[in-house]
């Protein structure tokens, strides 16, 4: 990957002004032999990115299993991985609040801003969590493939094609799962779930307000809602403190349900959280 300097600089400036994709030089003859070498923020997008990429692609998240994104910090580790890589996939919409280090490691780095086209609700970065937004992502990742890698073109648009079907499976599943819902209400920790909330007509009462961890009025305002709608389930993420989440099911008698919106699987985990939703929803 050598020979590519001369490309990623020239590209850097593009990057900077932090356009999605960015610029035309391709990879050269170099890369028939070469991966791609491809990192990104959240594990769901390594699974974008290698349904699209296939064989061009060699993929390494940085996020591990079990941390949040919102609090996160670069490592040395993470560092090297951005160093070694040639293209950097990423949620957008705010959730890689730390890439001015990203610029400052790897200045010729090319970033992909999957968040593009994206019809965003305030500052809630948990896009990827909404099928119809997955697919956006998803072309928008075909789309930077296709510009920096284009001899391979109907290689990624096969590809993402057989991907976006699934997608479309999904999505067509979770509208028929929850046809048969009559309270469309569901209380979380953390407000992970928005935009599917928004996509199939859900009401995402959350506990955790701003981000902030939550205060006794706002614990108080979600006992109070479980109890005039009889909802007996709390969602919770493995990445957060269960504690709070606890007190409210105890207070209603209800449970705590644990959802892991980073799963790197990320179809087969959808289908777990709608499974879950369908169970826990009346
Ligand atoms: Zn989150």
């Amino acid at each position: 990957m050598r020979e590519l300097i001369a490309i990623t600089v020239y590209i850097a400036i593009a990057v900077m002004s932090s356009v999605a994709i960015i610029a035309s030089p391709t990879l050269g003859a170099q890369a028939d032999t070469d991966k791609i070498g491809v990192v990104v923020s959240i594990p769901p997008l390594a699974q974008f990115v290698e349904n699209v990429g296939g064989e061009r692609v060699k993929v390494t998240a940085l996020l591990p299993p079990g941390k949040e994104p919102h609090t996160f910090s670069l490592t040395p580790r993470d560092l090297k991985k951005i160093n070694e890589a040639f293209l950097f996939v990423v949620n957008g919409a705010k959730l890689e609040f730390w890439m001015d280090r990203v610029a400052e490691v790897n200045p010729g780095i090319i970033v992909v801003d999957t968040s593009q086209g994206v019809e965003l609700i305030d500052d809630d970065p948990h896009i990827w969590l909404s099928p119809r937004n997955a697919r956006l992502q998803v072309k928008n990742i075909l789309q930077a493939l296709i510009q920096l890698d284009p001899e391979y073109q109907d290689y990624y648009q096969h590809n993402a094609h057989r991907y976006l079907q699934k997608l479309d499976g999904l999505d067509r599943s979770i509208e028929i799962s929850l046809q048969g819902i009559k309270v469309k209400k569901f209380i979380i920790f953390h407000p992970a779930l928005t935009y599917f909330a928004r996509d199939y007509n859900l009401e995402q009462i959350t506990v955790e307000v701003g981000g902030k961890s939550p205060k006794a009025k706002d614990i108080k305002r979600a006992i109070d809602e479980a109890r005039k709608h009889n909802i007996k389930v709390i969602f919770a993420e493995p990445q957060f403190d269960p504690h709070s989440a606890e007190v409210i099911a105890s207070e209603i008698g209800g449970e705590v349900v644990f959802i892991d919106p980073l799963a790197q699987n990320y179809l087969e985990n959808m289908y777990t959280i709608l499974g879950i939703l369908v169970d826990t929803m009346d």
